[in-house]
């Protein structure tokens, strides 16, 4: 199984922080190795990927400009919810704590950041966004109690709200989604209800790797 950088959290970072909500935590430490952005003009949400970790050995020429490539990343992420890329930046430090997990906004508003996971048509590997999502009180207090479960059994998704708009798709923002808690440091795998939106639709049928570097196209800067 190939070590998935999107997928491991770094559970120190929650537990320290967001054990002790009185703890701030200033937005520069969130891991924030941009390569990538959204082509859409917003550029409100930059997409990350972890270099070297998220790659599978592929060889394709990219359809805009005909340029090879041997790899293919597997995994992108937003740093923050687009609620966070929506406070005007003065007023982030005191009105929004971010780490690479959870976001809080005004103390009121909770984000954890899960997988997306996509299968790929003839690969072992899923492609995963890294999104966040918006969930309860409630079920950020379960969360928090699992962080560092061993094993999680028969515990019940949480359920969410997609928070982050994929420019790829029709607005993703607000598709409802299930998060299912996984032990060992992995983050939530996210589960979109099963409707028509084409993100929905290709997380229950898979795509294609011609699709894959369709989005490694499109969100590739200056390739
Ligand atoms: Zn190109």
């Amino acid at each position: 199984m190939r070590q998935d950088a999107g997928v491991a959290r770094r559970k120190s970072a929650v537990s320290q922080c967001w054990s002790a909500p009185t703890v701030q935590r200033s937005p520069q430490e969130v891991d924030d190795k941009v390569k990538f952005a959204q082509t859409d003009g917003s550029d409100l949400v930059l997409l990350a990927t972890d270099p070297g970790r998220s790659l599978v050995d592929h060889a394709w020429t990219c359809r805009c400009c005909g340029k090879q490539f041997n790899t293919l990343p597997l995994d992108f992420a937003c740093k923050a919810p687009d609620h966070w890329f929506g406070i005007p930046e003065p007023e982030r430090e005191s009105r929004a704590k971010l780490d690479s997990d959870v976001c809080m906004i005004d103390d009121k508003d909770i984000f954890v950041r899960g997988c997306l996971e996509i299968p790929v048509i003839g690969l072992d590997d899923c492609f995963v966004w890294g999104v966040w999502a918006s969930v309860s009180r409630e079920s950020f207090e379960r969360i928090l109690e699992l962080w560092e479960a061993p094993a999680i059994e028969n515990e019940a998704p949480k359920f969410g709200w997609l928070c982050n708009n994929i420019s790829l798709y029709p607005s993703t923002l607000n598709l409802r989604a299930n998060l299912h808690l996984r032990s060992g440091g992995a983050r939530p795998s996210i589960e979109l209800d099963p409707t028509d939106h084409p993100l929905a639709r290709e997380q229950r049928q898979g795509i294609s790797i011609q699709r894959v570097e369709e989005i490694a196209a499109a969100l590739s800067l200056r390739h």
